[in-house]
């Protein structure tokens, strides 16, 4: 099994006017390739911070963290992961196809090759002639899965995702769980994705990180025995309902009572 995402006692405080955050605090993780790993816990207990650190979007004060065993620099500048923000983020100026081909246009990635890419990532997240849209013309779990296709545009192994359906009512967002679960068993790509839904972490994930705040840390990590392939009312059987307890408690247990 290959290590793609390797972090070690990873520390990261942030310095602020009232003094530290300790956002992140001795957490240990490894990730493997084609793992779909959900982090869940409360608000602030460093999940955005844990995904930005992996995307060198912030800068870790202690322990270490491996990247495809390189620094979160050099897979940053070796394309090595897509981002998926919390709102969609398209520019609504552009259509669904330029806002998918801006990242390829920033990083000089070859005309002639370019028209091919976003017809794939479109087709990936079933988006098919919606090219010319704009993004007010699309839902908004259309709009979510056209980011989510801007985030595929380089074919990076790993997909970081934070809180993408978050927004989203319950009905589409099962839909899209469905359609996530399916582009990641035809891509075999690694996921690290943030949600605060327990039955989100539990139906999509192999992996489930909880985690809980001040400082911000890992508290259990479970490795999910359900099959790969998972139909929606899988979330009806027992061994589902197990794992979702298992969560609940761990949530529970890290949860401080003066918030
Ligand atoms: P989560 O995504 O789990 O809600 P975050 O990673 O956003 O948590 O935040 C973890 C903690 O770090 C919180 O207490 C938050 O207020 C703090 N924090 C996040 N970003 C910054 C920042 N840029 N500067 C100072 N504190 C921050
Ligand atoms: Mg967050």
């Amino acid at each position: 099994m290959t290590t793609v995402i390797q972090a070690n006692n990873l520390d990261l405080t942030y310095q602020t006017n009232d003094g530290p955050v300790h956002a992140l605090k001795g957490v240990d993780l490894d990730i493997n390739k084609g793992d779909f790993v959900s982090f869940i816990g409360p608000s602030g207990c460093g999940k955005t911070t844990f995904l930005r650190a992996i995307a060198d979007l912030e800068q870790p004060t202690g322990g270490t963290l491996t990247v495809n065993g390189m620094t979160p620099e050099q897979a940053r500048q070796s394309r090595a992961y897509g981002y998926v923000f919390q709102a969609a983020g398209l520019y609504p100026w552009r259509t669904i196809g330029d806002n998918i081909r801006l990242p390829l246009e920033i990083m000089g990635y070859p005309k002639s090759d370019m028209a091919q890419r976003v017809t794939e990532v479109l087709e990936l997240v079933h988006l098919e002639g919606f090219e010319k849209k704009f993004p007010w013309q699309l839902s908004g779990g259309m709009q979510q899965r056209a980011s989510i296709a801007r985030a595929l545009a380089f074919d990076a192994d790993i997909l970081l995702m934070d809180e993408p359906f978050g927004a989203l009512d319950e009905i589409v967002r099962d839909h899209l769980n469905e359609q996530l679960l399916e582009l990641w068993a035809r891509t075999n790509k690694t996921i690290g994705f943030v949600t605060h839904s327990i039955p989100e972490a539990v139906y999509l994930s192999t992996k489930i990180v909880v985690m809980s705040p001040r400082p911000g840390r890992i508290t259990d990590i479970i490795d999910s025995p359900l099959p790969k392939e998972r139909p929606l009312d899988i979330r009806d059987t027992p061994e589902f309902l197990e794992i979702a307890h298992r969560v609940r408690e761990g949530l529970r247990e890290g949860h401080a009572y003066d918030d």
